[in-house]
């Protein structure tokens, strides 16, 4: 059984345990959300404000040239891609997550042939379903197939044009097989489409080893980029002059500054940007990822196991029969960087949990999750997150009205 000093012991050998001294975090609080809004870079701040100060604000327009603005996309990008297993070409900086799905899995109908099918499975994250919803809602002759989850490889067939999933699952944290399904949907004549919004930055994805065709991920969770950080998406090399922008907008032109008439799509990645960048956020991205350089994503993996098997136990220790169940898997393998409990009252009990300091989340109808972003999370956090935890369970003071009203963000 671990011990609160045994947390102590531990976080001061933790060879991560120097890297939270770069992210500004608030005195008093427990934060275990980085899964969902990554904490705040001491970098990114200092960064944003040299962006508008010195580069918007005295060298206005110029700074497109003069500070490398209209190269961020590509240069954040190539930050990525070695967090997630790409070549620096392959990836790009840009719009948002659903943006990017659409994007990709449009593109991907255009190049199939007469494969007309995209697949997904039911229960994934609200958007990756609407955006292909709404794409089989603009081209009647696409097919969306969603299946039960686990039923990807039996729903392969010769229609089948793309298959899109997340590596990790936002609710359980559960891992998907990142290689075998690759390979599976490969074997079929389709192409994966995975995303990485909750594995990038804390789990060590590797995109070409796994033999993974595109993906998307999101800029504002384990990569700390700020709310509403532009995402970024992945195209191997051998599908880049095959797919084509359905976003054909003049960012993603060969020459933008030519200002001819007809679009004619930029070799390589570049042909995925759209529309002008964001600069301010691409430049807080930026900095966020300093964090990251010369750190091993297999180091940055293990911690965020070693913190969720954490979790588990004391939980499991703390608060047996309080009406908690495991809703994670417990093998730290198939488990990404969170850990998620039901509760029928979970809403109430995580309200009453972020009223003493512990900040997780919520998501319907009963799951309580708690993210452990391994760069700035510490055992002794684990603990004393779990002690708040058991003492709210033990006096049932969720049962407060306080804690009962549904917030629009959840
Ligand atoms: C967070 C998340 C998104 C976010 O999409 P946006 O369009 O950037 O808001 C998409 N998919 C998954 C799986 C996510 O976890």
């Amino acid at each position: 059984m671990t011990t609160r000093q045994d947390c102590v012991e531990l976080d001061a050998v933790d060879p991560l345990g120097a890297v939270r001294e770069r992210f500004s975090l608030p005195d008093g609080v427990i934060y275990l959300d980085g899964n969902s809004l990554g904490a705040l870079p001491v970098a990114a701040a200092r960064a944003v404000d040299e962006a508008v100060r010195r580069q918007w604000g005295e060298d206005l327009i110029a700074s497109w040239n003069k500070h490398g603005w209209i190269g961020l996309p590509q240069k954040v990008g190539g930050r990525i891609a070695p967090l997630i297993g790409a070549g620096t070409d392959e990836v790009v900086a840009a719009d948002s997550v659903s943006v990017n799905l659409f994007k990709l899995a449009a593109a991907a109908v255009g190049a199939r042939g007469g494969r007309r099918v995209v697949l997904t499975e039911g229960g994934d994250f609200p958007t990756d379903l609407y955006i292909l919803q709404g794409l089989a809602g603009m081209m009647p002759e696409v097919e969306l197939r969603v299946v039960e989850p686990g039923g990807i490889e039996a729903a392969l067939d010769d229609r089948v044009a793309v298959v899109l999933l997340s590596h990790v699952h936002y609710r359980s944290g559960a891992v998907r097989d990142m290689a075998g399904l690759s390979t599976a949907i490969r074997a079929a004549g389709a192409l994966s489409l995975w995303d990485l919004s909750h594995s990038a930055g804390v789990l060590d994805v590797d995109l070409n080893r796994a033999g993974a065709d595109l993906a998307a991920g999101c800029g504002y969770k384990y990569l700390s980029g700020g709310p509403g950080a532009p995402a970024y998406l992945f195209v191997a090399r051998r599908h880049q002059a095959a797919l084509r922008n359905p976003l054909s907008g003049w960012m993603g032109h060969a020459r933008p500054f030519d200002f001819v008439d007809d679009y004619a799509p930029a070799p390589g990645i570049d042909r995925w940007l759209c529309g002008t960048p964001p600069i301010l956020s691409l430049t807080a991205l930026d900095a966020a990822l300093d964090v990251f350089s010369g750190l091993d994503m297999t180091v940055v993996r293990a911690k965020a196991a070693a913190l969720g098997d954490l979790f588990i136990e004391r939980v499991e220790a703390r608060c047996a029969g309080k009406g908690l169940a495991l809703a994670s898997p417990r093998d730290a393998t198939t488990r990404g960087g969170q850990v998620s409990f039901r509760h029928p009252q979970g809403w109430a009990v995580m309200q009453n949990l972020i009223a003493r300091g512990v900040i997780g989340d919520f998501r319907s109808p009963d799951v309580i999750r708690f993210g452990f972003a391994p760069l700035y999370v510490r055992r002794v956090d684990v603990w004393d997150a779990v002690e708040v935890l058991g003492e709210i369970l033990d006096a049932e003071s969720w049962r407060d009205p306080r804690y009962q009203t549904v917030a629009a963000v959840t």
